[in-house]
């Protein structure tokens, strides 16, 4: 038996396990235009006669892929890959796949690259080797944070890289059901711990019988392990200059239950910022979601704006990950967000980051993927989709066998309240009338904001000193105050009206002030202020499991229906997307978008565990 993991201190604010937030670039060096050389590893990235048709012939080939995709039966199709390197196997399974699956099914693309080549070196081989699609993935390649990147590539591609070891994306996640895998990392000579028998058997134990895999190499040890783990193997004639190739099946495995079908009715409430990434998520899954949202009044701009703190915790990685996530998904403003920092303070932070991701200034830190939002973008999901929005209020979301049961009152209407059951709900309203949400500790934060109107335009960066200073096209959006204890429903506020003046006045002494207009709202925060963003646990059975003396299991009981998704405080566009889409793919059982310990730590139920000293387990 594994020992338990070790338990968690409250929340995001523990240090991460990993001591740095960026892993280490590879060196590359030219030994030809187009044939790069890892100089850590001492080994080329494909043979000199390769590069595309190498990968062509021992992956998309050798896995016999085309045929695959053109007769596949499910929805979605799961590949691991050792090795991304330039990310050529990637594109040419990209694009086999926009060329032979049908619409709507899904590629989800795991892999693993601990050391990633620089956003450089890339360009530089795509300026030598067309192929297709090579400045989406400049365009989204992620900045050497470590831990796992997910995105959406193409409607119907998901990639989910991991920076880092394969060894430990492995051991974190609970992947199940792989189609195919493609091992090629470096020579087993140059890097051993990518084909050592322990990994190549967790990749059967995760593997469907009949999943496929090939590799360039035909090392014996390679062809041992790989028969230890499961697989049948085949010698193929190698490309080029090279005699051989390995092909391998699963035969022996016998899979665990195959990944759920689209659930074909879905409903979200609340159609707020996080509410809208929900049905973003969903849309991408070809979902199209009844909306409930009883309309709340919102600011006009939001800044993004990623938080990093001096020690490298799990808040700060998910923020920083959480950005990326947002720039590759949303229609961001890029114009950073300068964030004012005394010298020492800002040095430590550079330092830790890569200048892709921060650079210093003489005042402070320039968060390149910072920038801003207009609400209007955040809200349009996704116009091709035509969906059903209910003016409604809510009151109730209640689990029965045959589905969940949401009960509401339509806007204007005197009659009775409504309802509809749907297979999955997602609750992305901070309302703790309603069943699931009651539970969770939630506060209710009071903030204002100011729309500034100038004389003139100003461009530049989001400035972050205090408040937000957002320039927009007719003037500033400057955001915000904060007032725990304040009632909503009383209305703006002098004082706080003139503190924000007095932060854009701070920093623009010399535009003259033409008009203002506050804004209120408020902004939701749990007690250790991390987002809530996971399954509803069986709130019963919990209050049962807490009583229990010495409980004879972990808790386990949790919905596969109901997600619950709010509590983002001020850091909404920097983490709702993420988080919608980390849910939505867990409670449809896909490939995670998060390192497992983020989920522990995002439960909605984590707040009574961690009062009996109970959370240690995922669900
Ligand atoms: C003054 C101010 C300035 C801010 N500035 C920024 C910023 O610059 N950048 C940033 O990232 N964040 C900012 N925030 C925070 C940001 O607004 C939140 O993080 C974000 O709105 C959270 O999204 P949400 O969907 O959880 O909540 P909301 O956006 O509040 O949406 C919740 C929705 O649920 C609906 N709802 C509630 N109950 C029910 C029910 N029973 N039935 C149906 N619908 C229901 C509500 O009507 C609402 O539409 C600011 C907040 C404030 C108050």
């Amino acid at each position: 038996m594994p020992p338990d993991p070790p338990k968690l201190p409250n929340g995001l604010k523990m240090p991460d396990s990993n001591d740095r937030y960026c892993v280490d670039q590879a060196t590359v060096d030219w030994l030809t235009q187009s044939l790069p050389h890892s100089h850590g590893d001492d080994d080329v990235y494909w043979s000199a006669s390769g590069g595309l048709d190498e990968k062509r012939y021992v992956y998309i080939e050798g896995n016999n892929l085309a045929s695959r995709f053109r007769t596949l039966g499910r929805p979605s199709f799961l590949i691991f890959e050792l090795g991304f390197g330039f990310g050529l196997n990637f594109l040419l399974t990209a694009e086999t796949w926009l060329r032979h699956a049908r619409n709507g099914q899904i590629l989800h693309y795991v892999s693993a690259e601990r050391t990633p080549v620089a956003i450089e070196d890339l360009r530089h081989l795509f300026r030598q080797l067309p192929i297709q699609n090579a400045d989406r993935l400049i365009q989204i390649y992620p900045a050497p944070i470590g831990g796992l990147h997910t995105i959406w590539f193409k409607p119907g591609i998901c990639l989910h890289l991991y920076l880092g070891e394969a060894r430990a994306l492995l051991a974190d996640q609970s992947l199940s059901n792989i189609d195919c895998i493609f091992l090629d990392g470096f020579s087993p000579a140059q890097n051993p711990d990518a084909w050592t028998p322990h990994l190549l058997c967790q990749l059967g134990d995760a593997s469907r019988a009949g999943a496929t895999l090939s590799t360039y190499s035909v090392a014996g040890r390679v062809r041992r392990n790989l028969e230890a783990a499961g697989f049948h193997i085949r010698r193929r004639s190698g490309f080029g200059q090279k005699n051989e190739m390995l092909t391998a099946i699963l035969v022996s495995h016998q899979t665990a239950n195959d990944r759920l079908a689209v659930a074909p009715s879905v409903a979200v409430v609340g159609g707020g910022l996080a509410g809208r990434q929900v049905v973003r998520s969903l849309a991408r899954r070809g979902i199209q979601p009844t909306i409930f949202d009883n309309s709340a009044a919102s600011l006009p701009m939001y800044a993004l704006s990623p938080q990093v703190s001096l020690t490298v915790t799990l808040e700060s990685r998910l923020s920083l990950i959480g950005t990326q996530f947002t720039n590759n998904h949303l229609p961001v403003q890029r114009v950073g967000l300068h964030r004012h920092m005394a010298t020492e303070r800002r040095d430590r932070i550079v330092s830790g980051l890569d200048p892709t991701v921060a650079t210093s200034t003489p005042d402070g830190v320039l968060f390149i993927n910072g920038g801003y939002l207009y609400e209007t973008d955040v809200r349009d999901t996704d116009p091709c989709q035509e969906r059903l929005l209910i003016n409604a209020r809510v009151t109730g979301v209640v689990e029965q066998n045959n589905g969940v049961v949401v009960t509401f009152l339509k806007h204007g209407a005197r009659s009775k309240p409504t309802t509809t059951t749907f297979d999955h709900v997602y609750v992305a309203a901070p309302d703790q009338s309603l069943t699931p949400m009651t539970p969770v500790p939630l506060n209710l934060v009071w903030g204002q904001s100011a729309a500034i109107t100038t004389d003139t335009d100003q461009s530049g960066p989001v400035v972050a000193d205090g408040a937000s200073i957002i320039p927009g096209p007719s003037g500033f959006l400057v955001s915000a105050t904060y007032d725990r204890d304040r009632d909503a429903r009383l209305g703006t506020r002098y004082e706080d009206t003139e503190t924000l003046i007095a932060h854009f006045r701070r920093n623009y002494p010399n535009l003259s002030i033409r008009k203002i207009v506050p804004i209120t709202g408020q902004r939701i925060t749990t007690p250790d202020r991390v987002p809530i963003a996971g399954p509803s646990p069986d709130w019963p059975s919990l209050v049962d499991h807490c009583e229990e003396k010495r409980p004879t299991s972990l808790f386990h009981h949790y919905s596969d229906r109901i997600g619950l998704l709010t509590g983002f405080g001020s850091h909404g566009t920097a983490l709702a997307p993420l988080l919608a889409e980390f849910l939505v793919a867990r409670m449809m059982s896909e490939p995670p978008v998060l390192e497992r310990k983020f989920e522990t730590v995002l439960l909605p139920s984590r707040f009574q565990l961690r009062q009996v000293g109970r959370l240690r387990h995922h669900p």
